[in-house]
């Protein structure tokens, strides 16, 4: 392709990904399966890749979700929420391995943090002194929706944190999700009501969770795993707080678990790159089986001071990457999407 024709296509492109955007994070309402919206996407990361003159900082390939909604109160997130880089084959594994080591300069393998990739909802979630003032949407990244009366609804989310070995502010990152059997008894009484169904758990947990009324959200059953920390502040400035984190992503996890968070029981530390392949083909192997709905695996270079070195790109983590399992969703029908906000 030459740049004029290239020129053409990315703009054809954001025209699409911002509708596709809008539709999926703003109303809920997706128009097309993620398949589809992945497989755009890759081709505008292609040419951009290809013509590095074209990528504008307002591609979407640039940005995180979509806006938040009018309806809720802002909230500027101090640690921006990104989002993830995909992988969906050993091989665009390897190649996400070759780009750590290369920059680390280091061929020494590393240990890992491997996840399930629980397909629902970002969420922060604010505890001052151990006790739950806030939660917000991930919204683009840097401001997101003041949910807090929605999540407060949740009732494997701790009012306080438990003991009281915690930073003065901690803000716990997780996802917020709709268990595979509470999306079923959801879609069968909306049936028996002659009224619309969700087209899948990831939409039904967002529906639910950006309601106006948190009685609503109250009703339907929803969970939460915590997967990150955002920031952590202290009493002052010689006490900032970091030095309650523990250096490792995994240890991190064990550490939200003990003050009483809901870690994912499938989330496993990895003693090097060597057993990616393996989790990723067990989780795979049980999906079906699994309470709750997942579209693949996230590996996190687990030692913090490695993710530091590593960094960020302008939407992910450069030491994270999920490893994407191929779509089932094709079959799913879009279009009795719910959208209550
Ligand atoms: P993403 O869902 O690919 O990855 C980032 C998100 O993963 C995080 O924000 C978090 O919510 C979630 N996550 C789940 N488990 C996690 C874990 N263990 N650790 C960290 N994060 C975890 O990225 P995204 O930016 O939210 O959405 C992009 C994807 O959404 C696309 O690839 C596409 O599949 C879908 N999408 C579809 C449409 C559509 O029209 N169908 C539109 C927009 C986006």
């Amino acid at each position: 392709m030459t740049e004029s024709p290239a020129k053409k296509r990315i703009i054809a492109l954001h025209e699409l990904l911002n509708q596709y955007n809008h539709q999926y994070y703003v109303l809920d309402e997706p128009s097309v399966p993620d398949i589809e919206y992945d497989r755009l996407m890759r081709e505008l990361i292609e040419i951009e890749t290809e013509f590095p003159e074209l990528k504008t900082l307002d591609s979407p390939s640039q940005k995180v979700g979509g806006a938040p909604l009018k309806a809720f109160t802002q909230v500027t997130h101090q640690v921006p929420m990104l989002s993830l880089d995909n992988v969906f084959s050993a091989q665009e594994w390897q190649a996400f391995d070759k780009r750590i080591q290369d920059r680390l300069k280091s061929t020494q393998d590393y240990a890992l943090c491997a996840e399930p990739k629980l397909d629902g909802l970002a969420v922060s979630i604010r505890y001052e002194n151990g006790v739950f003032v806030q939660a917000a949407t991930r919204g683009d990244g840097t401001t997101g929706e003041n949910i807090t009366e929605n999540v407060r609804t949740i009732k494997s989310i701790p009012l306080k944190l438990v003991g009281d070995d915690y930073p003065p502010v901690l803000e716990v990152r997780g996802e917020v999700f709709m268990p595979k059997a509470s999306f079923e008894q959801l879609n069968a009484t909306a049936i028996k009501k002659a009224e619309k169904t969700f087209a899948n758990p990831r939409n039904a947990a967002a529906g639910s969770l950006r309601q106006l009324d948190s009685k609503i959200t109250a009703k339907r059953n929803l969970a939460f795993y915590a997967y990150g920390i955002g920031y952590v502040g202290g009493e002052n400035e010689q006490d900032n707080g970091q030095s309650w984190l523990a250096n490792s992503h995994y240890q991190r996890l064990c550490q939200l678990k003990t003050l009483g968070l809901p870690m994912c029981p499938e989330v496993k530390l990895l003693k090097n790159t060597g057993e990616v392949e393996a989790f990723y083909q067990d989780i795979l192997t049980n999906r079906q089986a699994l309470s709750y709905e997942i579209d693949g695996t996230v590996f996190k270079v687990d030692d913090i001071n490695l993710q530091e070195k590593l960094g960020f790109v302008a939407r992910a983590p450069r030491w994270a990457i999920a490893y994407k399992f191929p779509a089932q969703e094709e079959l799913t029908t879009l279009e009795d999407v719910e959208f209550q906000v």
